[in-house]
């Protein structure tokens, strides 16, 4: 079930069809205090999944993931909502965002800092995905395992804020 909204202007319509209206109504509701609305809090949790090239990343870069094919370490490449609180981002496991919809705009971005990403086809999904590939042997490393529940012993070496403009994503400098 969507959330409908329940005050103001845009009441009855979904939190989807507002932000497609009007994306700045949730800037004006964050800076007027409404941040504890549950709309607020809706919108917060999806919207940036559904359209991630339009929203701020927190990345962490960690090093030391083993492949599961070749045993060698690589470097993974994990996304945070800066919004959401997660208690799962350091320690074991870590939960990370956009499990299996990463979009392919982020690959020649990974790359910059040494993380391989590629669209691949997934047996556990059934459909292609941009995924993880360990520089060695090439395989690739499904999200469940590396994005969605990642429960391997790994070093942050890296914490950036990333945004993109046209399809390119820039590190964020404050
Ligand atoms: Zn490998």
């Amino acid at each position: 079930m969507e959330m409908i909204m329940t005050f103001g202007k845009y009441k009855g319509e979904t939190i989807e069809e507002v932000y497609l209206t009007n994306p700045s109504y949730f800037s004006w509701m964050r800076e007027n205090g409404m941040t504890n609305k549950p709309e607020y809090q809706e919108f917060i949790e999806m919207i940036p999944n559904q359209y991630p090239e339009c929203f701020e990343w927190e990345v962490d870069i960690r090093s030391g993931y083993q492949c599961w094919k070749c045993k060698k370490s690589m470097p993974i490449f994990l996304m945070f909502n800066p919004e959401v609180e997660n208690e799962l981002r350091d320690g074991y496991p870590i939960i990370s965002d956009l499990a299996y919809s990463k979009p392919s705009s982020l690959i020649p971005f990974a790359k910059e800092y040494g993380v391989l990403l590629e669209e691949r086809s997934s047996k556990v999904t059934e459909s292609k995905y941009v995924m993880h590939i360990c520089p060695h042997c090439k395989m690739h490393q499904g999200d469940n395992y590396v994005v969605e529940d990642n429960e391997q012993e790994t070093v942050l070496i890296k914490k950036i804020k990333i945004v993109c403009y046209h399809d390119i994503w820039k590190e964020k400098h404050q």
